[in-house]
């Protein structure tokens, strides 16, 4: 498919097109353009659980788009909507991620048809156990081939079950903890994982906001302070990326949309209390009367500044369109614009920050994991002490030498405590992640600003993308 969209595409199809229109304004060796564009394999698997005195049986997913580099990575996703079409497309969507904020990986995604609410932990257990010994026995869960994550409906519960069943059918595999990230950090996870993907939000808004003319573009002016922020799900992407731009940047968060309606209030929401709220009622009804509104998905059309859709794919599409006022998106979630809705927001002058960049503080975190595990050694522990050390020396001088000097000043106690403390693990994951966000955007605005023929981030983001996989291949001989 190509030219202009009428029909509403799969979220397959809506990827591809948003590829298409990328590769269009490249010059690719011939045939690479499909080579990059198909999704390499795509495993289903149907397996039956005794459970409850019956046997159920479950369909899962793991699709492998580009093999270009090795392991592949993605997360696995635990919900009933999830599909062949489905998975496909987030597989593609890993690719150019990982090509965009250069994780040395390629794409991958994996789902399981299940509505994880309607189990107990001890019957989810054994489904995990045995989804992940039906994909590790295909080397679809590897530590160099096939590397899982948390998705929508899991989180660290399920991805230490996945690396101890992986290490209970690898015994002597000394590096088995690397086969899947995401891990609690008692199981060899990573200090801030779980944090990664919001905090990736904020990081990525916050170098929109340091280039003045892209911030104009979207008809906005300043910095994050004071912007209002209509956030869709509150699970762990848009609770953690509300969280830290109401506490941090000083926004407001004016609009809250859950399964089960929405809240609003212009003067700002209280993110701590809804995410409490909807952690012991299971969403967001009954939290005020005055700001509750019933019809959830209306509140994505709510007059704001920026709109965070952080949930499902495809909520903003060519039905409600028209009625979207955020003159700013930015896409936490996988692909929750489609490709229809993007070419009108786009012509309309909607800025867009894209879901390929916009979310890929997750699998950011996820590299550092990997790494530690195949190191065998948490990040900070041979520096930190070292560092404090020769930061205290240079603190002892400048005091000696004020002394000598008969000088007044003296360096204040909160200054010498930040400055003597070495970075721990935590912060050395917000550095690197930072650093990660900050380099991918200037890779994506400078070829936004650069090209008259590129109108929009999204674009410029698979241009970058896609270059990078085209010179891998070409590396290859391909
Ligand atoms: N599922 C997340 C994503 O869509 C994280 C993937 C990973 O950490 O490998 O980016």
């Amino acid at each position: 498919m190509d030219g202009s969209v009428t029909r509403e595409p799969t979220f397959r199809e809506s990827v591809d097109l948003m590829f298409n229109r990328a590769a269009a304004l490249m010059e690719l060796t011939p045939g690479l353009e499909d080579k990059i564009r198909v999704c390499n394999s795509t495993y289903t698997v149907r397996f039956g659980v005794k459970l409850r005195g019956k046997i159920h049986t479950f369909t899962g997913y793991r699709s492998v788009h580009s093999e270009h580099m090795e392991p592949v990575k993605g997360g696995i996703r635990y919900a009933m909507g999830v599909n062949q079409d489905e998975v496909e497309a987030l597989a593609a969507l890993m690719t150019y991620k990982c090509a965009l904020v250069e994780t040395p990986f390629g794409g991958s995604k994996g789902g399981l048809c299940i509505d994880p609410r309607e189990y107990d932990e001890d019957e989810l257990e054994r489904i995990t156990r045995r989804f992940t010994y039906e994909l590790a026995k295909r080397d679809l869960i590897h530590p160099s081939q096939n590397v899982p994550a948390p998705d929508m409906g899991t989180g660290e519960r399920e991805m230490a079950w996945i690396a101890d069943q992986y290490a209970r059918m690898n015994t002597t595999d000394i590096n088995s903890r690397a086969c899947v990230t995401g891990k609690p950090p008692h199981a060899g996870g990573i200090q801030g994982r779980v944090e990664a993907t919001g905090r990736g939000v904020q990081y990525a808004l916050r170098e929109f906001f340091r280039h003045p003319d892209g911030v104009r573009d979207a008809g906005l002016s300043g910095t994050l302070e004071g912007k209002r922020i209509v956030v869709q799900g509150l699970g762990n992407v848009g609770y953690h990326a509300a969280k830290f731009l109401l506490e941090e940047d000083g926004a407001r968060i004016v609009g809250i949309i859950e399964r089960d309606g929405a809240l609003v209030d212009d003067e700002g929401l209280d993110v701590e209390a809804v995410s409490h709220w909807i952690r012991n009622h299971g969403g967001v009804s009954g939290y005020s009367s005055s700001g509750y509104v019933e019809d959830g998905p209306s509140v994505l059309e709510k007059d704001c500044d920026i709109l965070v859709p952080a949930a499902l794919e495809g909520v903003i599409n060519l039905t409600n369109v028209d009625r979207i006022k955020a003159p700013l998106i930015i896409e936490a979630a996988n692909g929750p614009v489609t490709a229809g809705a993007d070419e009108i927001l786009c012509k309309r002058g909607t800025v867009i920050i894209p879901d390929m960049y916009a979310n890929a503080g997750g699998v950011t975190v996820s590299y550092f994991e990997w790494v530690k595990n195949l190191s065998h050694i948490r990040f900070g522990r041979m520096q930190r002490r070292q560092e404090e050390a020769r930061h205290m020396l240079i603190v002892q001088e400048l005091e000696r030498l004020s002394r000598s000097l008969g000088d007044e000043w003296t360096l204040t106690s909160d200054f010498k405590d930040k400055y003597l403390r070495g970075a721990d693990e935590l912060e050395l994951v917000r550095s690197g992640l930072d650093d990660t966000m900050r380099t991918a955007y200037q890779a994506m605005y400078d070829v936004w600003r650069a090209r008259d023929d590129v109108m929009d981030l999204r674009t410029a983001a698979y241009i970058v993308a896609i270059d990078r996989v085209a010179a891998s291949y070409k590396a290859k001989g391909l």
